[in-house]
């Protein structure tokens, strides 16, 4: 029987050190201490996809959560690309925002890259954009994407060595897959991204000490794909034949042959909201470096 990595226990944890953090950051008027300014958080929906409502206002009450200023940037499904390039360009220049997020999937009319391009890399705060992207690869990043960060800090909380093991990702997208891979090489695993066309998945991913699933699909990592014993990270977010949330793992099949195994909700979700403020508060410190370019909010 696997034991059970608790994201949201885990994820509480991050932001109460984060909110303290951030009361040591914004500091005390009376006593001169800290920067006397609050990390800002804006994010950017454009429509009204459903799923995207509930990330956002999660978002925005994880920011309330932590003592970070929010604003919530919501736009109609017809926003143009002009429109929207020219909001994120006055976002960047704001001093009171540190973070600038845009909530995907954008309608098909926006062109994703050049969106996401427009973020200021000092602002980019999910590391989508192609700049942190590169730093990411090497190895020499200020922002790491949330999703995989969380995942690297759930595999971190089992205990279990990442150096020299085997270590499968699922998936190959660019904000949870590819990145994954990078950061499991980057702590010296020996890593292999599967992806649709990969032939022979499950002995693939039956030799895997570490695996992470990101693919999309409901039940879609049964017993036979997993190693005994094995951590077992399940990114997906799913709804099975009752419409209820799951993951990429056939939980109820998998758990009792992983040694550590992530449930769905309450395992990656969490983390990635964590991560986001952990990222929003390190884009805060850097912008405070420049003081002088900074008005005091109140
Ligand atoms: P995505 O862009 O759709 O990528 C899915 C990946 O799965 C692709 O690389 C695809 O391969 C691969 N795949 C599809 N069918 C496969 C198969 N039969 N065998 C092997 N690989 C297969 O999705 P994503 O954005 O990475 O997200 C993946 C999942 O994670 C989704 O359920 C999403 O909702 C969830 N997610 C959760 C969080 C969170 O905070 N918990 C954050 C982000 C995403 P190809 O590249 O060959 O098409």
């Amino acid at each position: 029987m696997a034991t059970l990595i608790d994201g949201k226990l885990i994820a509480a944890q991050i932001k109460a050190d984060i909110a303290q953090q951030t009361k040591d950051f914004v500091g005390d008027e009376d006593s001169g201490t800290g920067y006397g300014v609050t990390p800002g958080l804006a994010v950017i929906i454009v429509g009204d996809d459903k799923a995207s409502r509930i990330y956002v206002n999660n978002k925005k009450k994880a920011c309330e959560e932590v003592g970070f200023y929010s604003e919530e940037i919501a736009l109609p499904a017809k926003t143009s690309q002009k429109e929207l390039l020219d909001i994120i360009d006055n976002l960047n220049k704001r001093v009171d925002i540190d973070g600038i997020l845009v909530q995907l999937p954008l309608p098909k009319h926006l062109n994703e890259k050049t969106i996401l391009g427009a973020i200021s890399p000092k602002k980019d705060v999910d590391a989508f954009s192609p700049f942190n992207v590169g730093r990411v690869m090497i190895g020499e990043y200020r922002f790491l994407p949330c999703t995989p960060a969380g995942v690297m800090e759930l595999i971190k909380s089992t205990g279990i060595e990442i150096s020299g093991k085997n270590c499968v990702v699922i998936g190959r997208s660019n904000i949870v897959g590819k990145p994954m891979a990078m950061m499991l090489l980057h702590e010296n695993g020996t890593v292999t991204i599967c992806h649709s066309k990969t032939q022979n998945l499950a002995e693939i991913t039956s030799k895997a000490d570490i695996l992470v699933s990101a693919v999309g699909k409901a039940k879609f990592v049964t017993a036979d794909m997993v190693k005994e014993g094995a951590v077992v990270i399940d990114v997906g977010m799913n709804h099975d034949e009752d419409g209820k949330l799951c993951g990429d793992v056939d939980f109820a099949a998998v758990e009792p042959k992983a040694g550590f195994i992530t449930p769905v909700p309450g395992g990656v979700g969490p983390m990635t909201i964590a991560m986001l403020m952990k990222n929003t508060l390190t884009a805060a410190k850097i912008h405070a470096a420049a003081p002088a370019k900074r008005n005091p909010k109140k």
